[in-house]
């Protein structure tokens, strides 16, 4: 046995010390999650970007051809079992995938869609049959697809969707209602749909576009990610077979929050890409802007913008990472001890997020991952200390992982103003914290810009 196991109960992880080793950061990435971060980034680069006009002009045969290519890359299938087509990978290289996607918001939202809202319900609330039918081709980006949940009356309080479900004597089912602000709705082929069963039990469908009563309303005019299709469905006596239920009838919730508590951990990912390439935007062009003889760059001001931007991308970056370990480690610990549902993992996953879910908020920016994090952090989770890689790692960096391990839980518990605050304390600086090695990262934000960066020290951020 590899592992000694603790639980941690209550607030307990705000006060005790916890090892470097058992806090995930990026400086821990394999050589696996490297290649897995360059060949999305040369997919967007050589594929998305030089098309983004064609996607804002909604050219969703482009979309499909674009998903069609994850698929060949494998970016949909990584927690996606291997007898289904899928990578079967760790939640970081889930988490990696998103990061850098987001370097195109509009495809990283085509890409959620499917990867996290339409590929993950089925994987986790499946039946084989199922599994079988529909994962092989949405992980190859042969099927597109969607999740239909809000309504016009129900986005936040999602629960109360007016849709209905009426079985009918042969076993079928009939969908009447109509779902509003889908990602994908124009092109997808499978859609996950919620709605009443009796007026009263909230149950999950998988539904085909091609079943009779489905269609899709017009694109929405959005006020950004122009590239991504956002469109209503309408269920018309809708049919859909007995065996299309997902999970449980009555049990709708379920599939819903879970499938939304892992989509917010996911679009935290997106929101640190989407940070990082608009620091490298903001940066040069306050490189290439001059104003009074000068680049922009050269003022207090600017430089100032650029570095707060850059310290709290590092403590978003920290977060989801850290929670990233966290959710593996309890995923691997709980499979190993047997304590959820042995042997089967997509079951013991949905055991642990469904101990994470509390409200739905869709955001999924740094507050709502904030609170995942307590969520997470407050339950009793199984907290492995291992012998191995993690070990190693840990005695090159234990400098750097604390001081991330401590911003984590600061920014965590107490929200980003008062992490600034905490984190002059002289102490830090004299102790955990190495503040070299946090400039060294900022400057390396910049890299490749044609900018004269000086360091800029925690202290300046007041
Ligand atoms: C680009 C885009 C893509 C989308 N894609 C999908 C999709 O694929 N599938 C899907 O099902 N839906 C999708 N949606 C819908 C989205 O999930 C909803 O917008 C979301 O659920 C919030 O609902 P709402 O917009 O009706 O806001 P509301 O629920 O009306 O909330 C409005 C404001 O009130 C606040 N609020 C609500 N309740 C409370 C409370 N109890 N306490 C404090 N504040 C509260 C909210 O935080 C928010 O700031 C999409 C939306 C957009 C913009």
């Amino acid at each position: 046995m590899d592992t000694v196991s603790e639980v941690r109960k209550g607030g307990s992880w705000l006060l005790e010390d916890v090892g470097p080793s058992e806090v995930f950061t990026p400086e821990k990435l394999s050589d696996e999650h490297r290649l897995m971060a360059q060949t999305t980034d040369e997919f967007i680069d050589t594929e998305v970007l030089p098309n983004l006009d064609r996607l804002e002009t909604k050219d969703w045969e482009l979309a499909r051809t674009l998903i069609r290519r994850c698929g060949e890359l494998g970016l949909f299938g990584t927690n996606v079992p291997e007898q289904y087509g899928g990578l079967d990978l760790d939640k970081v290289s889930s988490l990696i995938v998103a990061e850098h996607i987001a370097r195109s918001a509009s495809f990283a939202t085509t890409y959620g869609g499917q990867a996290n809202l339409c590929i993950l319900p089925i994987v986790l609330f499946g039946t084989e049959a199922q599994k079988q039918k529909y994962l092989p081709k949405l992980v190859a980006g042969e099927l597109v697809g969607a999740y239909a949940l809000s309504e016009s009356g129900s986005g936040s309080d999602a629960l109360a969707a007016r849709t209905q479900a009426t079985r009918e004597p042969d076993g079928s089912w009939t969908l009447n209602g109509e779902k509003m602000w889908i990602t994908n709705g124009g092109f997808a082929d499978v859609i996950i749909v919620f709605g009443k069963v009796d007026g009263e039990h909230f149950t999950a469908f998988i539904v085909e576009k091609s079943f009779p009563g489905v269609s899709a309303g017009k694109e929405e005019h959005k006020m950004g990610l122009h590239g991504s299709s956002t469109t209503s469905i309408i269920l018309q006596d809708a049919k859909v077979p007995a065996e299309n239920v997902l999970g449980e009838i009555g049990k709708g919730h379920k599939v819903a929050l879970n499938t939304l508590n892992f989509g917010r951990f996911k679009l935290g990912g997106m929101s640190v890409g989407g940070c990082r390439t608009a620091i490298g935007d903001a940066a040069r062009y306050a490189a290439q802007r001059k104003q009074f003889g000068h680049p922009i760059a050269g003022f207090g001001a600017i430089k100032h913008k650029l570095g707060e931007m850059t310290a709290r991308t590092y403590a978003m970056e920290s977060l989801i990472y850290r929670t990233a370990g966290l959710i593996d480690a309890a995923l691997a610990d709980t499979a190993h001890d047997g304590a959820a549902v042995a042997g089967d993992h997509a079951d013991v996953e949905a055991v642990v997020l469904l101990r994470v879910v509390e409200q739905p908020d869709h955001l999924g920016h740094a507050a709502s991952l904030r609170r995942l994090h307590l969520q997470l952090a407050r339950f009793p989770l199984r907290q492995a200390r291992r012998v191995g890689h993690h070990d190693r790692d840990a005695a090159g960096g234990v400098g750097r992982n604390a001081h991330r391990h401590r911003l984590g839980d600061l920014f965590a518990a107490v929200g980003p103003q008062q992490h600034f605050q905490i984190d002059r304390r002289p102490s830090f600086h004299a102790g955990a914290i190495h503040p070299g090695s946090f400039q060294r990262r900022a400057a390396r934000q910049f890299a490749g810009v044609d900018l004269e960066v000086e360091p800029f020290e925690l202290d300046a951020l007041e």
